[in-house]
């Protein structure tokens, strides 16, 4: 039996500290924005190197704050990846805002910025670039772009925390990120969780009325916020689990590069290549097959967890269906559905089960 991700093991390593997290919240008797999340949004931002961190309810509603507090709205157009998880979507249209989607690179999985250009209209407001499975989008070309057309930029970093592009951490590259700590992310909440980093003061400062229900001082309500904060809890285990980011991130890359010597070779498998200038954390490992269900079927066969992210791209979901885009109009974004199979990555995983991974996966497709 090999798991997808083993979270169990993740809680025997930090137990001791964990608990003791734990215990001292329930103690304090202070629940919601107290000092472990002045602690954490401290801690944090000086791990991704901004000057601000806000801490927020979950990923979702940081993608959404920040499109709110730039007064994003009807009329205005927000280009985003077309091979994406839903949320990256879900926070424009939330706003009423127009979801522009672009293409990935033809390897994928990221936004391909030779293609953003053309999508460039006068109501565009705002690039979403997203870091999928880990690995970091052409922030240097975006920004560039982005500083041309005077628009902003707001990275997705929810699968990529620790991840950097030239030395510098993802989270720091655009005028804001938007993280998730939902519990399978690099590092994992024990619930839900989120957070912005930014360098921009008045972000903030907004960030932090929008989340409490637009309010400054108790009971003053300057704009109709929202109630999106990390909590007391959250945090106390967040600031446990970051200062071992780096290292279990490390772990992640060890496999990776295991997984890349084991598989390769293997007649029809793409692996993945991440460019030169980036520094992923490998939130997945993801490989493409046209042949994907009959390997599922193998590896399900051989007690080995893997999962497809994701099946059907934003475009073709029901819930996007008033769009109306239909097959082929992404045909890179449907080619990565139709092909990505991620393999069990992730901090606790021994290398010896890479190997017995990759041989299924050799046996099926040789
Ligand atoms: C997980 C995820 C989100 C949403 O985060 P939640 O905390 O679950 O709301 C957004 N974007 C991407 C790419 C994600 O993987």
């Amino acid at each position: 039996m090999i798991t997808f991700l083993d979270m169990k093991s993740a809680y025997a390593e930090l137990k001791p500290e964990l608990d003791a997290a734990y215990a001292r919240v329930m103690e304090s008797g202070w629940f919601v924005l107290g000092k472990e999340v002045e602690a954490f949004e401290a801690e944090y931002a000086a791990f991704c190197g901004t000057k601000h961190c806000i801490g927020l309810g979950n990923g979702l509603e940081a993608l959404e704050l920040v499109l709110r507090a730039w007064d994003i709205r009807a009329g205005d157009e927000v280009i985003v990846p077309s091979n994406t998880y839903i949320a990256t979507w879900l926070a424009v249209t939330a706003m009423g805002a127009t979801v522009m989607p672009v293409e990935p690179m033809p390897n994928g999985p990221n936004i391909d910025p030779d293609r953003i250009g053309a999508a460039i209209t006068s109501r565009t407001k705002a690039i979403m670039p997203v870091h999928l499975y880990g690995e970091p989008a052409d922030m240097d070309a975006i920004m560039a772009l982005a500083g041309k057309h005077g628009i902003k930029v707001i990275e997705d970093v929810a699968q990529a925390q620790g991840a950097k592009v030239r030395g510098r951490r993802t989270g720091a590259l655009g005028h804001a990120g938007a993280h998730s700590f939902f519990p399978t992310k690099n590092i994992g909440a024990y619930g839900d969780g989120g957070a912005v980093t930014t360098d921009d003061p008045k972000l903030a400062e907004r960030l932090r009325a929008l989340r409490n229900y637009g309010s400054r001082v108790k009971y003053v309500n300057i704009e109709r916020g929202y109630n999106s904060r990390l909590d007391e809890l959250q945090a106390a285990m967040l600031r446990v689990k970051l200062p071992k980011l780096d290292e279990w991130n490390e772990r992640r890359r060890v496999l990776a590069a295991r997984y890349d010597d084991r598989l390769a070779g293997i007649p029809g498998l793409g692996l993945p290549r991440a460019p030169q200038w980036a520094e992923p954390v490998w939130h997945l490992y993801v490989v493409r097959t046209e042949r994907r269900a009959e390997l599922v079927k193998a590896l399900d066969k051989a007690g080995i967890g893997s999962l497809i992210h994701y099946p059907i791209p934003p475009h073709l979901q029901q819930a996007y269906a008033d769009i109306g885009l239909a097959r082929g109009a992404y045909p890179l974004a449907e080619q990565m559905a139709d092909t990505v199979l991620s393999l069990p990555m992730g901090p606790h995983m021994q290398p010896e089960s890479v190997d017995a991974v990759a041989e299924v996966v050799r046996a099926t497709l040789s």
